[in-house]
């Protein structure tokens, strides 16, 4: 169910782009990751409302495992109580268009940041890599259909993606830090840095995307609740929030 928020929106809690002061941790993505990220980028601009989609049906997914492992430990509840999903886009302080997707599901550790979203364990994937690289881009676009592209279709409408996460306090993460993950459209490397804001999520995962200057149409309230309607109000399970810029 999507519901439309008219409040303002606190965007002074948003993520600072100088973080010049802050130790980084710098790693190459794997081989196939930056042959994926090639073919995301290169692929046909009329498939680009696709990133809005993978990244619901990530949070989505991120509520359902806190859900779940909620059962056995409802330690991991800690922190954010309701399940839900935020999305709110805003004209950054530098003038770029930003959205930001949050969830307060599962989350990520430092680790899994890097390993999940540095590498590739999806089957089917080297499959989508030898089919996309011998057609053309017409092809291309048909096969992302087929396929989806995950968490790398960020990329058709961002020149740059952070992913900042707090993971679930429990057992096996006691005392969990918020860490951003901080990549470029056009880099073979991505950084791990801890959040210079802290642990302000409570729980769960903040994917913003600074848009790139020819996809500013989905920095537009209406063109986003569309976009959910048409894709995901009815496979998710958790409230979206749509905030309003006024
Ligand atoms: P898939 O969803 O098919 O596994 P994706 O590329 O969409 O592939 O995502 C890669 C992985 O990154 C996911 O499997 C998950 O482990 C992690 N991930 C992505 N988004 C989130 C999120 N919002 N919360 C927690 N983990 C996430
Ligand atoms: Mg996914």
């Amino acid at each position: 169910s999507l519901l439309l928020g008219l409040a303002a929106i606190a965007t002074g809690s948003a993520l600072a782009q100088d973080t010049s002061e802050v130790p980084k941790e710098k790693h190459d993505y794997q081989s196939d990751v930056a042959r994926l990220r090639k073919i995301v980028i290169n692929s046909l601009y009329s498939n680009r409302d696709v990133f809005l989609r993978e990244l619901i049906s990530n949070a989505n997914d991120a509520l359902e495992k806190l859900r779940l492992t909620a059962l056995k430990e409802p330690e991991v509840l800690t922190g954010a109580e309701e399940l839900n999903i935020t999305i709110q886009a805003f004209k950054d302080d530098d003038g770029h268009g930003r959205i930001v997707i949050r969830d307060t599901g599962i989350g990520m550790t430092p680790e899994e940041l890097t390993k999940n979203l540095g590498t590739l364990a999806k089957s089917g994937t080297s499959e989508f890599l030898a089919r996309a690289e011998s057609t053309d881009t017409t092809g291309t676009g048909n096969l992302i259909g087929a396929f989806g592209l995950g968490f790398y279709s960020s990329f058709l409408v961002a020149d740059r993606v952070y992913v900042s996460s707090l993971a679930a306090k429990s057992s096996q993460t006691p005392e969990p830090a918020q860490y951003i993950f901080s990549s470029s459209a056009d880099e073979s490397s991505f950084e791990t840095y801890p959040d210079p804001r802290g642990n302000t999520l409570g729980r769960g995962t903040e994917i913003t995307l600074i848009l790139r200057d020819d996809a500013l149409e989905y920095f537009d309230t209406h063109k986003i609740a569309d976009l959910v309607n048409k894709h995901s109000s009815f496979s998710s399970q958790f409230p979206i929030y749509l905030f309003t810029q006024r």
